[in-house]
């Protein structure tokens, strides 16, 4: 056994390996069909064609190793579900290399054979979205068996039998580590094969190999990751596969700061991958307990919102003053609506922005007839005198700024407060005068 270089050295290595045509929000079959031939030709690796999707499209398993320990990765089940596609062709590309073997240990390869599947819907990736071509979100099909792509991995793991299975999604950017405020770049679970949540030998393994990922990835991101909880899902994959005596791990890429295609989650993963398969080789994982699991913090869904903003003073028509915070998501790209009103302390935002002394102005909409141009100097003159919304018979393509703008076809109502839902677009001012806006996630002041 070599001794393992240091994470930093580690981390080094991963981003030299990384393949720079994945640094995309989303990838389809398409974006990898490239990385696939690549690797293929490698000695080490060998690339299977395991089936195809519902509409035709080539499922692939990438293999390495030829050792009696079986590890089964499976990624983008969920179409949408990208980053450990990208993480596990990373992986690959390491893997192959004889010079990366000082990360693990000469003779690896036959102490383990290390399965892959990529892209295990390629279906709902080339349509951006969870479900496969017929409709149906593959993993809670793990007992129906509706879907070819579901058809697929129950028979990959009936043939394979792995010991460990690593089962590779994403989760939502707003995932909050417990306490913390912070985003849960990954998140795992050693998912229940039944109700009753028992632990055999087969999860607990899976419990110790987390509670050794998690040691390695803390190391980059510390309090950035998270666990989810014990609940028992009957027709989903991980807790089905659970059942059938494997280890199974459930890992989550999520958000990071600044970090919009999740590259760090992407690095992380492999980093967790690395992890397990030396505490897999090594038999290290022995040393970690369930308290060592149980210590990590839960996930707090909805625990982090785009733009916070705290401490915002409102005027009811009497003058009468109250303050509250509010929490704005960006809904759809470039569309960001009010998510949560009132004290929010509880909860963080990837931008946070203290609005102590600032009024929230009334809704304000400024009419126009199609025809007039408005400039993007005339639009920042409307805000500086509090209008937040233009108005306009017809939805104007032709405003000529590069700031979000709220049409609409009817002025709003004067109180329109940042209702749940409705579009955040909002003016304040400093006593009388406006001086900075919030226009969807854009934060202006003038
Ligand atoms: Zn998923």
């Amino acid at each position: 056994m070599t001794e393992q270089p240091a994470a930093d050295t580690l981390l080094k290595r991963i981003t030299a390996y990384q393949w720079p045509a994945l640094d995309k929000p989303h990838l389809t079959y398409a974006d990898i069909a490239a990385e696939l031939k690549t690797l293929a030709e490698r000695d080490r690796i060998t690339l299977t064609h395991i089936g195809n999707s519902f509409q035709g499209q080539p499922i692939h398993r990438l293999s390495i190793g030829q050792g009696p320990l079986t590890l089964l990765a499976w990624t983008q089940m969920h179409g949408d579900e990208p980053t450990a596609t990208a993480a596990m062709l990373d992986l690959l590309a390491m893997l192959s290399e004889p010079a990366c073997d000082d990360i693990i240990s000469d003779n690896w390869l036959s102490q383990v054979t290390l399965h892959i599947i990529v892209m295990l819907n390629p279906d709902g990736a080339l349509q951006q979205r969870r479900e496969n071509a017929q409709g149906i979100d593959i993993n809670r099909d793990a007992r129906a068996l509706q879907t070819p792509e579901g058809r697929l991995l129950e028979q990959q793991v009936r043939e394979l039998h792995p010991d460990v299975g690593f089962n590779l999604h994403d989760q939502s950017r707003y995932y909050a580590v417990g306490g913390s405020k912070k985003p849960a770049t990954l998140s795992f679970l050693a998912p229940p094969f039944n109700a009753s949540g028992d632990v055999d030998g087969s999860r607990l393994r899976a419990k110790q190999l987390i509670a050794g990922m998690y040691e390695a990835v803390s190391h980059f991101r510390p309090g950035q990751f998270g666990r989810y909880n014990d609940t028992y899902a009957h027709r989903c994959f991980g807790d089905t596969i659970a059942g059938c005596g494997v280890s199974t791990i459930l890992i989550e890429s999520g958000a990071d700061y600044h970090d919009p295609n999740r590259q760090n989650a992407r690095a992380l993963n492999v980093v967790a991958l690395y992890a397990a398969l030396n505490a897999c080789i090594t038999q290290r994982y022995r040393q970690y307990t369930l308290d060592d699991y149980y210590a990590i913090a839960e996930n707090v869904e909805n625990g982090l919102c785009d733009v916070l903003l705290k401490n915002v003073t409102q005027e009811n028509e009497a003058g009468d003053r109250f303050y509250c915070d509010i929490a704005v998501n960006e809904t759809q790209p470039g569309h960001a609506t009010v998510f949560a009103t009132g004290d929010l302390t509880e909860l963080g935002g990837f931008r946070e922005i203290d609005c102590n002394g600032l009024i929230l102005c009334n809704a304000k909409g400024f009419c126009t007839k199609s025809g007039d141009a408005v400039t993007h100097e005339h639009y920042q003159e409307l805000l500086s005198q509090g209008y937040n919304h233009i108005v306009s018979q017809e939805n104007r393509g032709d405003i000529a700024t590069d700031i979000p703008v709220l049409q609409c076809q009817t002025p709003l109502p004067d109180k329109t407060g940042p209702l749940p839902d409705t579009p955040a677009f909002f003016v304040f001012r400093d006593d009388e005068t406006p001086c900075c806006a919030l226009l969807s996630t854009h934060w202006l002041t003038f």
